[in-house]
């Protein structure tokens, strides 16, 4: 297969050409740094396949132009799949894969790494040892043992940062249309979301992005959350309204903020930007708060996942080649 890869890190090339190697016919793979999006979809004319990423825009235009090139599977290498129109890909025959399952523990260790730091203030202690300020005014946490956590989404991630989370000693209330009879057994209990936001004292967002769950965490909802609540989110920028949990920084209520993903995130992460200009207030007054810790969607970012992901989408591609079933096939359901 001629395969076009587009939003490429020097990564992303080296464990997709190792899964590569151990084909028996390797793929031919091309990459592009670009982000696939209207500007660059002429460029996968004549592949067979797109392999793209998070931040990639594969909306109804842009697929219309991959079809037209002759491109007939398009690969996510990742779990969300809210940047691809699905209606359109099958309207126009293109076949869509993701990686439904790599490691739900980077993603989930990841999220307790934001917590933890938040609460122990790690980030701000780093800073100061360095400095030989050895003071300690400023940064009391306060034991996790025995808190309250609520979980939004237990599915593949929620579930196990469910079980980490059981594991400090934390009472684990749960949050999803789909009760998931492991999560039970791990202990947690399943609520209304007002419920979960007025009795949780750390908040974990798991869900996909979808119509009904963009900004889920919304004003409302954080007006109501118990007061110095911290919220980590791990999934999409989208769940949560920005500019609303400022004000609840700036107010008190939030407690300390987590974020691996972020709304805007398209226009800023997985590049250096650090000698340039940032137009995006919004995050450079989220990078202000002395309790706020901002990652650059690196929450998947570790050699097992990486490598599942690579070796998950060349397998993909074998298949879609020799005409076999696509396990991890996204097909469209009419609403
Ligand atoms: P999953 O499909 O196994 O679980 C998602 C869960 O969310 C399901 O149980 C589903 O029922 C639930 N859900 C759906 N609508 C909901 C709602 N309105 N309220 C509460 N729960 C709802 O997916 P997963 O593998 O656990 O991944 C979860 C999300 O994590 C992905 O959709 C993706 O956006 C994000 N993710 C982020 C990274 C990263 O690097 N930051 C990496 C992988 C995945």
């Amino acid at each position: 297969m001629k395969l076009a890869v587009f939003s490429t890190q020097r990564y992303d090339r080296a464990f997709l050409d190792e899964a590569n190697r151990r084909r028996a016919a390797p793929h031919a793979a091309t990459y592009f740094e670009a982000p696939l999006d209207a500007a660059t979809a002429p460029l996968a004319a004549g592949f067979d396949a797109v392999c793209i990423f998070v931040n990639d825009h594969a909306d109804a235009a842009v697929l219309q132009v991959l079809a037209q090139g002759g491109t007939r599977l398009v690969a996510l290498r990742c779990t969300g799949f809210n940047n691809v129109d699905l209606e359109a890909a099958a309207r126009l025959g293109l076949r869509v894969v993701r990686v439904v399952d790599y490691s739900p523990h980077s993603v989930a260790e990841h999220a307790v790494a934001l917590i933890l730091a938040l609460n122990r203030k790690i980030h701000r202690a780093y800073n100061r040892t360095r400095d030989a300020n050895f003071a300690l005014d400023g940064l009391m946490g306060f034991d996790l043992h025995g808190k309250t956590v609520g979980v939004i989404g237990t599915g593949k991630i929620g579930r196990v940062f469910a079980r980490i989370m059981h594991g400090f000693g934390c009472t684990v209330l749960g949050h999803d249309p789909f009760v998931s009879p492991e999560f039970e057994a791990l202990g947690g209990r399943y609520v209304g979301i007002g419920e979960l936001g007025a009795r949780a004292d750390v908040i974990s967002l798991h869900c996909p992005l979808t119509p009904a769950t963009r900004y889920i965490v919304n004003a409302g909802m954080l007006a109501t959350l118990k007061p110095g609540a911290l919220l980590v989110n791990t999934s999409r920028g989208g769940l949560v309204d920005t500019e609303a949990a400022i004000e609840a920084l700036k107010s008190g209520r939030l407690g300390g903020l987590g974020l691996d993903v972020y709304e805007q995130e398209a226009d800023l992460f997985f590049r250096d930007l650090s000698s340039t200009i940032i137009p995006d207030d919004v995050i450079q007054r989220l990078t202000s708060f002395p309790n706020v810790i901002v990652t650059g969607h690196q929450a998947f970012f570790t050699r097992e996942a990486i490598s599942t992901i690579c070796e998950t989408t060349m397998a993909s591609l074998d298949a879609f080649e020799a005409g076999r079933p696509l396990a991890d096939e996204i097909a469209f359901s009419p609403p």
